[in-house]
């Protein structure tokens, strides 16, 4: 160690919901093996197979408020009905650690990073259609058909914030827009 105070890089991501930010994620992930994703708490049930301070930490709704209350979270928001909130520790001791930090968060937190962080590098992943974007979100079979039609009610507010991002990832063919996360990702490490 040199005594110098490291900085590391700070990386927004956010889509409507079947855009594939988990799909692209898992490739950013075999790619850049030691970025790290923050865990964010939320009040949401977790879905079979999510495990607690993996996927999320499953907080109940006073522990959440407690925590605005507190000024504990960079950035929360209110999403689909539960909160979801990103540790405002967290980012501070990753960065200091000099690292490449991604969060998946939605639109309302992004705004809040962007205010806070400003040298943050924030993603938006567009769907190439709004019609391909129902298909992937019927195909998953995770979604009955009307948490789908919810879900593309909210993309279409959702893909038109995209401008406020620095970047504009169109996820239509899977590996190129690998090659463009990455290469945003090293431009900006
Ligand atoms: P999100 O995490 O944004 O909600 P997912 O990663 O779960 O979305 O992707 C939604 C569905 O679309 C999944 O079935 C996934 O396999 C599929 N998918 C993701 N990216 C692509 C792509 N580039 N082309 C075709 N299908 C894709
Ligand atoms: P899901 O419940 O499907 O995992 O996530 C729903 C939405 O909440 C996604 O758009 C995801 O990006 C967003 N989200 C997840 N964690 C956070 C967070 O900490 N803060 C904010 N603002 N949004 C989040």
């Amino acid at each position: 160690m040199t005594g110098t105070r490291r900085k590391g890089s700070l990386f927004v991501l956010s889509a409507p919901s079947g855009a594939g930010k988990s799909t692209l994620c898992r490739a950013l992930e075999e790619r850049f093996p030691n970025i790290e994703y923050s865990v964010s708490h939320t009040t949401r049930p977790p879905r079979p197979g999510e495990v607690h301070g993996a996927d999320y930490f499953f907080v109940d709704t006073e522990t959440f408020e407690k925590g605005i209350r507190e000024g504990r979270w960079a950035e929360w928001a209110k999403v689909h009905g539960n909160y979801y909130g990103t540790s405002a520790g967290f980012i501070r001791r990753a960065l200091e650690r000099g690292g490449r930090l991604l969060l998946d968060i939605d639109v309302q937190g992004a705004r809040q990073i962007r205010a806070a962080f400003p040298e943050a590098v924030t993603i938006f992943i567009m769907p190439p259609s709004v019609e391909e974007l129902r298909r992937r979100l019927a195909g998953r079979g995770t979604d009955s058909p009307e948490t789908v039609e919810k879900r593309m009610g909210c993309a279409e507010w959702e893909m038109a914030q995209a401008g406020e991002y620095r970047h504009v990832v169109v996820n239509g063919e899977l590996g190129r827009a690998v090659e463009e996360l990455a290469a945003i990702i090293k431009a900006h490490s």
